[in-house]
């Protein structure tokens, strides 16, 4: 006996945008999620602009701006040699997005308004209820295994979405989890009041030996990120808050602006993060969000990528679902493994891009100097960032050869 057409394994905000989509499409769905929310999520708590098309397409974009979300104007990254990009989202690049701002919001309001987004749409969701392993016949999944409350039982459905994160049960179980060579990094996250200087902008601080984030999320609220090499995990583990206070008072421009700052939390750990699944599909099943493909925090694509793909996988394959039919469910899977591709392809090759760059600085300072002179190259790859200016236009040849011939010529 079937217990809901789709069972979604996590109510983050890939669960909650394939639920929304689904359900709105009179799909029956049930998300289950290990936690209780309102939950956080180690994030530095960034949307591109393309992602309030989606919130307000899901109706929770008037809901996250009453939060008291930030408004992001576009960001700023400071090289090692001290050489500042500076990027908009409004430039004249004749590209523009559905809202020519980002937001900044805690995950802790913003997960919950898209999970309650999801209920009103029809989702059933339960809490404090962990999927511990997959249920299959026949080499397809047929279910879930789940612990709640201390009883274990099989929940049955003819698709399951894993949109269970980083460490997905899902793909794990399913042999689609891959773990990726390069960058292996670590983050430490906290939030703080009483911050300096800070203003419309996202800004990010390329250092030799890592980055570090600060975004206004709002409501007096400055969320301050860390990102390293795992190389770095003894000394975090030894003292994870000194680690992160130390990296901020040993750094001049940063340590003067956090002279009267205070932490409002303890610092939160995670990684190492890189990883990608072999395939987002598998006979009864499907992969969301980071389940799917983790990206590299400095590009702050991840939240995106993940209501987006919620988005695209209720698209291809409502339909099928409707329909019963197993095979022709099967077939969209494929159609969603295609489509994935074609919308993540370029972003992927950006973002190994970029992770190359940041990971040499001597390439990194002399890039830096290039875009700090040329405005309208740093404003398109901030449009890329955004989600709204294609990936193509900064993998194009006449792009690269700007970037690359100037940057070869700086003194
Ligand atoms: C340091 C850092 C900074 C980042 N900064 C940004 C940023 O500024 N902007 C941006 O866009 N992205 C950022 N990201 C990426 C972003 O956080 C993720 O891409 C995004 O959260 C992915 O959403 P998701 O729904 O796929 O997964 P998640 O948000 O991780 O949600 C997964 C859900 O699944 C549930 N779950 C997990 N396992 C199970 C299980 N077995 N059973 C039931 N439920 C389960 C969890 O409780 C959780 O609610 C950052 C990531 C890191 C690590």
């Amino acid at each position: 006996m079937r217990d809901a057409q789709v069972i979604v394994v996590g109510g983050g905000p890939a669960g909650s945008s394939a639920a929304y989509f689904l359900a709105s499409q009179g799909v029956d769905v049930l998300v289950l999620d290990r936690a209780r929310f309102p939950r956080d999520k180690v994030c530095a708590e960034y949307l591109s602009p393309e992602c309030s098309r989606i919130l307000d397409r899901m109706d929770a974009l008037n809901a996250t701006e009453a939060t008291g979300a930030a408004h992001l104007e576009g960001m700023r990254v400071r090289a090692p040699n001290g050489a500042v990009i500076h990027g908009e989202f409004a430039a004249n690049h004749g590209f523009s997005g559905f809202r020519d701002r980002g937001l900044a919001v805690r995950r802790t309001l913003l997960d919950s308004i898209l999970l309650n987004r999801a209920r009103s749409a029809g989702a059933h969701v339960t809490e404090a209820a962990r999927v511990t392993d997959m249920s299959m016949h026949n080499g397809r999944v047929t279910g879930v295994q789940v612990l709640q409350q201390g009883k274990h039982q099989t929940l049955h459905a003819d698709l399951v979405i894993g949109a269970d994160g980083l460490r997905s049960v899902v793909a794990r179980r399913l042999g689609l989890h891959r773990a990726s060579r390069w960058p292996r990094r670590i983050a430490l996250v906290s939030h703080y009041s009483g911050v300096d200087a800070i203003g419309r902008f996202g800004e990010m601080f390329v250092d030799k030996s890592g980055y570090f984030g600060l975004a206004d999320v709002g409501n007096g609220v400055t969320n301050v990120a860390l990102v390293v090499p795992v190389s770095r995990a003894a000394e975090v583990a030894a003292d994870r808050t000194d680690f992160f206070e130390q990296w901020i008072a040993e750094r001049p421009h940063l340590a003067g602006r956090f002279s009267n700052a205070t932490r409002l939390e303890p610092v939160r750990a995670t990684g190492p993060f890189a990883s990608f699944a072999k395939r987002p599909w598998f006979p009864g099943a499907a992969l969301v969000g980071d389940a799917a493909d983790f990206f590299d925090p400095f590009t702050g694509e991840g939240i995106y990528a993940a209501l987006r793909g919620g988005e695209l996988l209720a698209d291809v394959t409502a339909t099928a679902i409707g329909s019963g039919k197993l095979d022709s469910l099967d077939r969209a899977l494929t159609a969603y493994a295609s489509r994935r591709k074609l919308e993540f392809k370029g972003k992927w090759k950006v973002e190994r891009l970029v992770g190359s760059v940041i990971s040499s600085p001597w390439v990194f300072n002399r890039i830096a100097l290039t875009l700090q002179k040329r405005r309208d190259l740093a404003d398109l790859l901030v449009g890329v960032a955004g989600d709204f200016v294609p990936a193509r236009e900064v993998l194009r040849p006449r792009y690269m050869m700007n970037l690359l011939l100037s940057a070869t010529f700086h003194r």
